[in-house]
């Protein structure tokens, strides 16, 4: 399962150094070398797997655990005011690497940092049309 080319794999397997702040079995957090703010973690499951979707949900769930872990540590250790976790799936909604990670990024008080997007409008009818379609089955 392991991409020979991957940058998280060749971390994962210690290969390319890492500042790492959480490990299990299955998972690695370290920092981000280009944070949004100082502190800013990754973590990623230690098997390669591009998205979220293609995680089996064993997995997932260990990962999420971890995310859990991480986060409340880098609240706390930190003496944020919040904390943002995000993950970004496919190319066109911002990954770059792809082996599958959630972002841990610290937050403080007026710290400048926008995650916002334009707030659109359903035409008549479209609220339901989309439930409709995303309805999972
Ligand atoms: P994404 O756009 O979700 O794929 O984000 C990938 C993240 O990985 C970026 O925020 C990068 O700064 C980070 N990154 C890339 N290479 C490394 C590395 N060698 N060590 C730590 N973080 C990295
Ligand atoms: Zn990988």
């Amino acid at each position: 399962m392991e991409d020979p080319d991957c940058i998280f794999c060749k971390i994962a397997k210690g290969q390319i150094p890492s500042a790492k702040v959480y490990e299990s079995n299955d998972v690695l957090a370290f920092l981000d070398i280009s944070p949004a703010n100082k502190g800013h973690c990754l973590v990623i499951p230690k098997r390669h797997f591009e998205t979220l979707t293609d995680m089996p949900d064993i997995e997932l769930a260990a990962l999420s655990a971890a995310v859990k872990k991480v986060a409340l540590s880098v609240y706390t250790s930190l003496k944020a005011d919040g904390f943002n976790i995000f993950m970004n799936n496919k190319k066109a909604a911002g990954q770059i690497v792809p082996h599958a990670h959630f972002h841990i990024v610290p937050r403080f008080k007026d710290d400048g940092i926008s995650f916002d997007w334009p707030h659109r409008k359903y035409g008549e009818g479209e609220l339901e049309e989309y439930a409709g379609k995303i309805k999972v089955k």
